[in-house]
C-alpha cells in the first residue's frame, strides 16, 4: 500500500509531501524524504516492550507495571522534572503540563538548550516573521546565519530557498541569492553566493556593524569587524537593502554563542532596520519536529514557553533558574520523566551525573544515550508513523501528522493519560 502526503516527523521542516510504501506493519520504501527522514520512517531498532533496570541488566515488564512505576515515582518526588517534549505531539504535551501542575513539578522542553534565547529576544522586541510558503514564493535573498541546513534541515533549501521555484519570482532558481554567515565553511556555505566568515563570538559585533551601514553610518565601521572586512560588510548590507524580499534564518551557531539572546535581539533589530528600505523577515531554524509546538502548548496553557516551575502552586518562569540544565546542575530534582528527547546526548556532564543518581523514566520508541540513565523505559508509537497528532512547523504552522502503519505500541498521549488518571486517583484518596 502507498500512503501519499505523509508528514515527516524528524526536523522542523515537517515536510508533508512524503510517499510511504507499507507492507503489513512495516515501512519498506520512502519517496521524497531526505536521508534523515527516510531513516526515521525505516527505523528498526525499537524496543519491543517496557524494560526495567535489574542490577546490571534489564528485565521486561508490562505496560501496566511501567506506568505504575512512573506514576509512583512522580508522586513520591518532592521536586520532579518533566523534560523533553519536542519529539512528541501537542496532545501529549498538553497532558504533560497537567501532570506537572498536579505534582508541582518543573516542566521544561528542549528549547531551553536550543532556541530558548531566540524566544527571550522575541519576547523583548517582537518577531517580524512569515511562513515558509511566503519565503518560497517571494524571497529573492535568503541569509542563513549560524545554521547549516544541508546537514540539519536538508530539504529547507530544495523546498523553500536555494533550489525552490517561487510563484512571484520569474527565475527564482537562478536569481535568488543566498548569503551564509558562519564561523567555518559549511556545506551550505559552499553553495552560497556570499560567504561571510566571522570569528567565533563575533556575531553581535557584525550585526551591529551591518545595522550601522544600513543606517548610513558607513564611516563609523573599522577596517575589519570580527574578522570580516569593511568592504564585505558594505557589500552584504547593500545586497540586503536591494533585495525585494529578504529572509534571515538563524540557527544555534548564533543563539548558543557569546551574546546569546542579545545576538538574536540585534538580528531582529537589523531586520527592522532593513524594513525601512525593503521587506525582510527573520525566523529560527527549529530542530526537533515539534519543538515549536512544545513552546506553543506550554504558552497557551501556562503563559510561558519553557522552564515552568509549579512548585509554588502557580506557573513560575525564570530561565537560568527553572530550566532543566540548571535544576540538574544544582542537584535539585529528585526524579525525572523524559519524553521525546535524549538529554544524555546533549546535557553537560554535571547534569548527567545527577541524572544517574535519581530515578528516571523515559518514554521513547528507541533506545538512546538516555536509556543508560533510566530505571524504566517505555516504548511508544512514533508520531507521524504509527500514531497521529498535531505538530507545529518551524514557521508556527500547525500540521496534522498521519498514522501510516498500525502497531501495538501505545502513543505518548495514551501512556501519559494513564499516568495522569492514576495520579488524580491517588491525590483524591
Ligand atoms: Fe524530514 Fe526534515 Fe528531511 Fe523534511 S527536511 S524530510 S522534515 S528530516
Amino acid at each position: 500500500m502507498i500512503v501519499k502526503d505523509a508528514v515527516c516527523p524528524f526536523c522542523g521542516c515537517l515536510c508533508d509531501d512524503i510517499e510511504v510504501e507499507v507492507e503489513g506493519d512495516r515501512v519498506v520504501a520512502v519517496t521524497n524524504a531526505c536521508e534523515l527522514g527516510t531513516k526515521k520512517f525505516m527505523g528498526e531498532k525499537r524496543l519491543k516492550n517496557p524494560i526495567m533496570r535489574d542490577g546490571k541488566t534489564w528485565k521486561d515488564i508490562t505496560y501496566d507495571e511501567a506506568v505504575r512505576y512512573a506514576t509512583d515515582m512522580l508522586l513520591a518526588a518532592e521536586r520532579p522534572l518533566l523534560y523533553g517534549w519536542s519529539g512528541t505531539h501537542g496532545e501529549a504535551q498538553c497532558v504533560g503540563v497537567h501532570m506537572a501542575e498536579l505534582v508541582r513539578g518543573v516542566i521544561d522542553n528542549t528549547s531551553s538548550v536550543c532556541h530558548g534565547p531566540s524566544i527571550l529576544a522575541i519576547q523583548e522586541v517582537g518577531h517580524p516573521g512569515c511562513t515558509l510558503g511566503v519565503v518560497k514564493n517571494r524571497a529573492d535573498l535568503v541569509v542563513y546565519w549560524g545554521a547549516n541546513p544541508i546537514d540539519a534541515h536538508p530539504r529547507h533549501l530544495s523546498r523553500y530557498t536555494r533550489y525552490a521555484e517561487g510563484f512571484f519570482l520569474e527565475n527564482a532558481f537562478r536569481d535568488r541569492k543566498v548569503i551564509v554567515v558562519d564561523v567555518r565553511k559549511t556545506e551550505t556555505a559552499e553553495i552560497a553566493d556570499e560567504f561571510v566568515r566571522i570569528k567565533p563570538g563575533g556575531d553581535y559585533a557584525v550585526l551591529s556593524a551591518l545595522r550601522a551601514i544600513v543606517r548610513g553610518k558607513t564611516e563609523t565601521i573599522p577596517r575589519t569587524v570580527a574578522g570580516v572586512t569593511r568592504e564585505q560588510l558594505i557589500r552584504v548590507a547593500n545586497l540586503c537593502k536591494s533585495a525585494k524580499f529578504g529572509a534571515v534564518y538563524f540557527g544555534l551557531g548564533i543563539t548558543m554563542t557569546r551574546g546569546k539572546y542579545k545576538n538574536i535581539r540585534n538580528a531582529i533589530e537589523l531586520v527592522s532596520e532593513l524594513n525601512r528600505h525593503t521587506k525582510f523577515t527573520i525566523s529560527a531554524m527549529r530542530g526537533h519536529y515539534n519543538v515549536y509546538g512544545s513552546n506553543e502548548v506550554n504558552t497557551w496553557m501556562t503563559g510561558y514557553p519553557f522552564g515552568i516551575d509549579f512548585s509554588r502552586g502557580i506557573a513560575f518562569y525564570n530561565p537560568g533558574e527553572t530550566t532543566a540544565v540548571d535544576i540538574l546542575a544544582r542537584k535539585e530534582c529528585d526524579a525525572a520523566l523524559i519524553v521525546g528527547s535524549d538529554p544524555a546526548a546533549h546535557f553537560p556532564r554535571k547534569c548527567l551525573e545527577h541524572l544517574a543518581e535519581i530515578p528516571v523514566v523515559q518514554l521513547d520508541p528507541y533506545p538512546n544515550a538516555t536509556t543508560a540513565f533510566c530505571n524504566v523505559q517505555i516504548p511508544v508509537a512514533v508520531t507521524g508513523i504509527d500514531a497521529e497528532g498535531t505538530a507545529y512547523r518551524m514557521d508556527g504552522v500547525p500540521i496534522r501528522t498521519r498514522k501510516v502503519i498500525s502497531t501495538v505500541y501505545p502513543s505518548d498521549r495514551e501512556v501519559l493519560l494513564k499516568m495522569y488518571t492514576l495520579m488524580q486517583e491517588a491525590r483524591a484518596r
